[in-house]
């Protein structure tokens, strides 16, 4: 069946319904309410904000790790005033009323709504894009999986990270030898362990808030965790110093013209991960989790062969510096995403022909998010990085995105 967008031509396109792509389109709806007619919103999911949906709902996340006021739309008190109405202002977490994952949701859920009114939203998995320029007012191309095309003028990447999750390359081989049982946490639902009778004992590997929630809601369905982390444990409330929001701080970065540096700034301000201190005390309460930062793990072998003869459940031992863990039914791999543009199959031809500069997988997008030398086409989100520091990936990240593409959205409107 045809796209409802095949052979038009759509003055503004965002490729990602994720939080990202969703925040702007509201914040310009918002500001615009005719800009609906110039507008789409493409996603692979036949719904907005599907990704993030699964994501916490996957890891079992209760809370959100940053404040109420960071969401998807413009007024800051939005949570706030939706919790108040609904009598729910119990799931606002102390010290910085953290919504539960529920009212967040429950709160996108209305926002949400009042976006399907202006029918934007389309399920179209972006397979190619191409730049022709100077090919009149609408010099992008877009094609669909199902080979579906439309023409675009503006176009702004919101793409997220998921194409680039990160195995660390002891665990390739490992993961090859054993696909069903080493698994990276972007796999791994601990929904599907409700219900199982039998206790089973996973490790995780990673120190951020990703292993840390999945140990804890693990250990909740009573299964045994060891947690193992390659660097000291770290508690933090935040991923990124929060200084990062404010005008301070992003005025420095500005300044910095060596974009190599501002690479180092961000990797030294958002770290290897850190763990929130609710989830850290949770983890230090629990009987059936163990610990084990600074350490390495070093073999990982079946011993399924012996075992399976007895009647035993195949496992895997998980050899580390520190100790031999046995009887490991699952190792989840929550080392995150290491992102890098050029890993997004329908922008790679695009990237080459017109050599887009890189730092690190990251494009240097000039002031505007533009993707110098292609114009119009924009990034939010982790790909921004450069340009927005630390906050990009955010929630927060989104709002600093749209203050700079506004200016640009609104005169394509014009
Ligand atoms: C479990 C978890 C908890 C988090 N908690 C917080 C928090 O509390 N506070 C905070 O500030 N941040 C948090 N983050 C970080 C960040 O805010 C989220 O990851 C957020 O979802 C990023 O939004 P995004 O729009 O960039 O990416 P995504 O939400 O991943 O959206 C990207 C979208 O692009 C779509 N897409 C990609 N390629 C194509 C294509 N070719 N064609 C069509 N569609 C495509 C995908 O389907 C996806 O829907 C959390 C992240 C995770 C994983």
């Amino acid at each position: 069946m045809n796209s409802p967008l095949a052979h038009r031509n759509i003055p503004i396109t965002i490729i990602g319904g994720g939080i990202h792509g969703i925040s702007i389109a509201i914040r310009l709806l918002r500001e615009v309410p005719t800009a609906a007619r110039y507008l789409a919103i493409l996603d692979r999911h036949p719904h907005p904000l599907t990704q993030w949906r699964h994501k916490t709902e996957r890891q079992g996340m209760t809370f959100l790790r940053s404040p109420a006021v960071h969401h998807i739309t413009p007024d800051a008190l939005g949570i706030v005033e939706y919790a108040e109405l609904h009598n729910r202002t119990s799931e606002l977490a102390p010290p910085y009323s953290q919504p539960s994952t529920q009212l967040f949701w429950d709160f996108c859920g209305d926002m949400l709504a009042e976006l399907a009114q202006y029918r934007v939203y389309h399920q179209f998995e972006a397979t190619k894009l191409q730049w022709d320029k100077g090919a009149g007012k609408f010099p992008f191309r877009l094609i669909s999986k199902d080979g579906d095309g439309f023409r675009s003028r503006c176009v702004i990447l919101a793409v997220g990270t998921d194409d680039c999750i990160y195995v660390p390359p002891e665990f390739v081989q490992w993961q090859r030898q054993y696909p069903d049982r080493i698994l990276h946490a972007s796999e791994f639902n601990v929904e599907d362990q409700d219900g199982r009778d039998s206790e089973e004992s996973f490790v995780i590997v990673g120190g951020g808030l990703t292993a840390g929630t999945l140990a804890k809601s693990l250990s909740e369905r009573r299964h045994s965790v060891t947690l193992i982390a390659r660097n000291p444990l770290k508690t933090e409330q935040f991923d990124f110093p929060p200084v990062w929001l404010g005008p301070k701080a992003l005025a420095e970065f500005a300044d910095e013209t060596d974009f190599q540096r501002r690479y180092e700034v961000i990797q030294q301000n958002r770290g290897e991960g850190s763990i929130t201190p609710d989830i850290m005390e949770a983890l230090m309460d629990a009987t059936n989790i163990k610990m084990y930062p600074e350490t390495r793990i070093q073999k990982i072998v079946s011993v399924e062969e012996g075992s399976c003869r007895g009647g035993v459940t195949p496992s895997l031992l998980v050899s580390t510096n520190r100790a031999d863990i046995p009887n490991v039914s699952r190792v989840i791999l929550a080392t995150g995403y290491q992102f890098n543009l050029c890993r997004y199959g329908f922008l790679r031809e695009l990237i080459a022909q017109h050599g887009i500069p890189f730092v690190c997988g990251l494009p240097r997008l000039d002031a505007d998010l533009q993707l110098y030398p292609v114009e119009n086409l924009f990034g939010s989100g982790t790909i921004a990085q450069l340009q927005i520091g630390p906050a990009s990936g955010n929630i927060a990240g989104a709002s600093l995105a749209y203050e700079r593409l506004r200016e640009k959205l609104l005169q394509i409107l014009r």
